[in-house]
């Protein structure tokens, strides 16, 4: 009477985990929740750093999970043909960064959370990659591990249309450099990491000089691929740790980062000028260009975001006034001239 009972009550769960939209599937934790509790009476306190020290009982707690069941949308999900096929090579769909998540997971149980939750990558069997959440709930007695439903969500389409947003907002679509908005973001934390470290560096504006001249001789769309090899150019010329940015119109900016001695600011400018010295093919013509370059230093100039920037563009202005093709520091009084406005066309 009381199996006839509970079968009852089971049905229409039954009924919700074969036809859910959402992947569920039924997991056995007991062998790992037994194990965690023989780690406990033997004295284990902290489980994230028992597993650090003993990472070898990792792949031994992976191992003893069994996946007893999985429903119809994970079939459709992992592209699977059956549950025989999903379930013999589960260890297939599980991407970069599993390991990790298993490790949390066991923790959540150690810990006794209510829910695990977390985003994880994994594989269908065709190979595609799927960005999913990961919940279930944290049985509170024993018997609950035999059988814990476990969901995966794909969140795929979400997070590639939140990543594209990000992109859109962050970085600048013609040359993909971070955009006004995201260089401001990293100069901020650039100067927030040196006033820890203690450490100076350098801002420099860098405009064009008579990049008008360009569009209007050989036209928008090759005065873009101009943009795109310049942004190339000085992202080449600088250290992966500086940071490279473009302000708008034919105006870049680029942090470097750690520059103690003035001598690296000097010995990076010279590498810029001269990698913009080289010159631009443009369909069949090749042009030469110039550009003005406007420096301001922190923390020797200001320790302000706004002012580190007035400064830089105020010595670049002061760059061009001078005759353009040249370098000026916020400090000096004198402008490093060079050369003269050399923007020409063979
Ligand atoms: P200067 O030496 O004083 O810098 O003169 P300039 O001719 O370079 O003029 P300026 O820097 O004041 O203006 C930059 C020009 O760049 C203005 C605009 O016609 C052009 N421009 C702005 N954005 C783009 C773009 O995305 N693509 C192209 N091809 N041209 C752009
Ligand atoms: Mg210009």
């Amino acid at each position: 009477m009381v199996i006839i009972y509970c079968k009852r009550r089971e049905e229409p769960y039954k009924q919700l985990f074969e036809n859910a939209e959402i992947a569920i599937w039924n997991e056995n934790f007991s062998d790992v929740h037994r194990y965690l509790m023989r780690l406990r009476k033997q004295g284990v306190t902290d489980l994230g750093a028992y597993l650090h020290e003993n990472a070898h009982l990792i792949e031994t707690l992976v191992s003893s999970v069994k996946v007893r069941k999985v429903n119809k949308a994970s079939l459709k999900m992992f592209e699977a043909q059956s549950e025989s096929q999903l379930l013999g090579s589960i260890q297939n769909v599980f991407g970069p960064g599993a390991r990790e998540i298993f490790i949390e997971e066991v923790c959540a149980i150690w810990e006794g959370h209510d829910v695990f939750r977390a985003e994880a990558s994994l594989r269908t069997f065709n190979g595609k990659v799927l960005t999913v959440i990961i919940s279930l709930p944290v049985p509170k007695a024993e018997h609950g591990f035999r059988s814990i439903p476990v969901s995966i969500l794909d969140i795929t389409e979400r997070k590639e249309s939140e990543d594209l947003i990000w992109r859109q907002a962050n970085f600048d679509t013609l040359t993909q450099l971070p955009n006004r908005k995201l260089f401001a973001d990293r100069l901020g934390q650039e100067i927030k990491k040196s006033k820890r470290s203690g450490a100076s560096f350098a801002l420099l504006f860098i405009d064009i000089d008579n990049f008008k001249r360009i569009n209007d001789t050989f036209g928008h769309g090759k005065g873009d691929g101009l943009l795109r090899e310049f942004a190339l150019r000085i992202t080449a010329s600088v250290r992966e740790s500086d940071t490279v940015g473009r302000q708008g119109g034919d105006e870049f900016c680029i942090i470097l980062s750690e520059v103690n001695d003035h001598c690296i600011v000097e010995k990076i400018i010279q590498k810029l000028l001269s990698a913009l010295a080289i010159p631009f093919q443009l369909g069949e013509n090749s042009v030469t260009i110039s550009a003005s370059i406007g420096i301001s230093l922190y923390p020797k100039d200001t320790d302000k975001v706004e002012q580190l920037y007035q400064f830089a563009d105020r010595a670049m202005y002061g760059a061009k006034n001078a005759g353009r093709n040249r370098h000026s520091y916020f400090s000096d009084t004198q402008i490093n001239a060079t050369h003269d406005d050399s923007t020409q066309v063979h």
